[in-house]
């Protein structure tokens, strides 16, 4: 078994994103900035906004912080979403999500400028990742993809499992994979029989948010398996698989943490580069 080590894979890439902004920065002679936008005080979102600001200073990028108490009307963040995507200065636009309670979600997201979208969450980016012609790929997919290709996973031709189907991370996961030639299933909270289906799996990436569901027995022997999965508990975080009895049966694994958590904000950078490239003509 090999586990598959997202902090060490997740610091070398920033390396070298770090040294391709300065190259595109000079070659540009325009600094780049990511605007994040965080409302109200949840304690998980003050830690990712924070942890995206120092992202972006080790990328040697500007970061534009707005911070909203909760109650802010909806209105003022659509408008300085507005006043930032026509801000040069700003290459990437993300509002921390979930927002509080009593704001709608769906109507400020679509605001950004989908080509400054670099959450890969508006409708055109999803289009164009369904499409074939990925552009700026929801992060935390986009990190799963980059961890299986770091570690010379071949895809082709393999049974790949993805339980889990929101939005932001099972579908893109699973659209991910089928561009690159896997036969891949999709479970989820209705599947009658979620075993049958991780048991023929050469490739399992688990993104639901239940604690250690995928047990041993749901698992074939020599398999790849992705945990996604972030929960919180007495002793601290943990994934949806149960990873003491699971990684022995294993060709590789993730473990949580250090797995597919550190390789989102590569990938936010990872964005944030191509979104800048864009903006430059590239
Ligand atoms: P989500 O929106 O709550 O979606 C969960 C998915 O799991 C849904 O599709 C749901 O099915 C399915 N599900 C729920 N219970 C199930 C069960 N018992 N059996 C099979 N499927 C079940 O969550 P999400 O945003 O996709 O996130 C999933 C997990 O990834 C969470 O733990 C989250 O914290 C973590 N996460 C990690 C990162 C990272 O950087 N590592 C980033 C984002 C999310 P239905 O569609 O049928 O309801």
């Amino acid at each position: 078994m090999q586990l598959i080590d997202g902090k060490k894979t997740a610091a070398e890439i920033r390396a070298g994103l770090a040294l391709r902004f300065a190259e595109a920065i000079q070659k540009y002679g325009d600094p780049a900035g990511l605007a994040v936008i965080l409302v109200g005080e949840d304690p998980a979102s003050m830690i990712y906004t924070s942890n995206k600001e120092k992202a972006c200073r080790e990328a040697g990028i500007a970061s534009l912080m707005y911070r909203y108490p909760d109650g802010t009307p909806q209105q003022e963040i659509i408008s300085l979403i507005e006043k930032l995507n026509h801000d040069p200065h700003v290459n990437g636009i993300l509002v921390q999500l979930p927002l509080p309670a009593g704001y709608d979600e769906n109507a400020i997201l679509k605001c950004i400028d989908v080509a400054k979208d670099v959450d890969g969450y508006s409708a055109y980016q999803i289009g164009l990742l369904n499409l074939g012609r990925p552009e700026l790929v929801a992060c935390t997919p986009k990190g799963v993809l980059a961890l299986l290709d770091q570690y010379n996973i071949p895809l082709e031709g393999k049974n790949a499992v993805v339980v889990g189907r929101s939005n932001v991370v099972g579908k893109p996961i699973a659209q991910l994979l089928l561009s690159r030639n896997a036969t891949v299933t999709i479970c989820h909270s209705r599947t009658a029989d979620i075993a049958d289906f991780t048991r023929r799996a050469d490739i399992l990436v688990v993104a639901v948010g239940k604690a250690r569901m995928i047990t041993a027995d749901m698992v074939k022997e020599g398999a790849v398996v992705i945990d996604v999965g972030i929960n919180r508990n007495e002793t601290g975080l943990c994934g949806d698989v149960d990873f003491e009895h699971v990684a022995p049966k294993c060709s590789y694994i993730t473990p949580v943490p250090g797995g597919v958590g550190p390789m989102t904000i590569a990938m936010l950078m990872a964005n944030t580069l191509t979104a800048y490239l864009k903006q430059h003509g590239n």
